[in-house]
């Protein structure tokens, strides 16, 4: 039997939304009610479940209810997916998870260091039964039966730097660690003002994100040559993971965004003869 996980011991971490512009303090705590719950301390100990119904995808995915929102949630559930934890406490003083380095690799640090304890309640895997194609404006998202997970994602930029990149892997928490998590968000420097007259990328910096000028990153040297893409991949994984099972299945995506992943969940959720659960 798979069993559900949450971690040993509390852990914190702190910073900027990359969004909001607002320093939060984020407390991860153990959890044995098998789910992942967030409660927002600034309102009264407002408590929201994650719950793939009540998520909207922008520039970052956030969860909506009770007249609040917490952003940029796909960093950490994407973590969270890859560890197995499926329940967990997640108190947050803002309306945004903290941004760190604009990669998933703090979370993991704290994952590593509050350590992944079973819980005793049964799992089950979903394993995708067969193909599917959605596509939205010259994008696409599909998935596939195959005996594993795996997730391949091209972009196209105009830029010098990006062009067209692509990168199929089979997943699992070694590789995620090394080839995926340490990708960190990008932004192009002309996007800034229109962003930011939507209320978007207010703590955006060049601490948190590659920030593309005209020739190259002002952020400095890239991690990976196809930083980009492995950010995709990390941002395909984090919405994916709302579907609230670990995944059997290839999810192969073009040009894709939150909004379409989002969309992919919401298909998977709708259409339950695409899939079935394996124990
Ligand atoms: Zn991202």
């Amino acid at each position: 039997m798979k069993e559900k996980n949450t971690i040993y011991k509390e852990v914190f971490l702190s910073g900027v939304g990359i969004h909001s512009g607002k320093k939060v303090d984020l407390f991860l705590r153990p959890s044995s009610r098998g789910e992942i719950i967030f409660c927002r301390s600034d309102l009264g100990n407002l408590e929201l479940r994650l719950d793939p119904r009540k998520v909207e995808g922008d520039r970052s995915t956030s969860l909506v209810g009770k007249g609040c929102k917490i952003q940029t949630l796909e960093h950490l559930l994407a973590v969270l997916f890859m560890f197995g934890i499926d329940s967990l406490a997640i108190e947050l003083n803002g309306p945004e998870i903290p941004a760190l380095d604009g990669s998933a690799s703090p979370f993991v640090q704290a994952i590593l260091s509050a350590g992944v304890k079973p819980l005793r309640q049964e799992k089950k895997t979903v394993k995708i039964l067969k193909p599917f194609t959605l596509e939205e404006e010259g994008a696409s998202l599909s998935f596939f039966p195959v005996s594993g997970f795996q997730i391949s994602y091209s972009i196209e930029y105009d830029h010098p730097l990006i062009q067209r990149q692509e990168l199929s892997l089979e997943l699992d928490l070694e590789g995620f660690i090394t080839q995926i998590a340490p990708a960190r968000t990008f932004g192009f420097l002309e996007d800034v003002p229109s962003l930011r007259s939507r209320g978007l990328a207010a703590g955006g910096s060049l601490d948190n994100a590659v920030v593309l000028d005209k020739k190259g990153a002002m952020s400095g040297a890239l991690r990976y040559p196809d930083e980009f893409v492995r950010h995709k991949i990390l941002d395909l994984i984090g919405d994916l993971s709302l579907f609230g099972f670990p995944l059997l299945g290839h999810f192969k995506a073009h040009k894709a965004g939150h909004q379409l992943h989002l969309k992919a969940v919401h298909f998977l959720l709708d259409n339950p003869e695409y899939w079935t659960y394996e124990k």
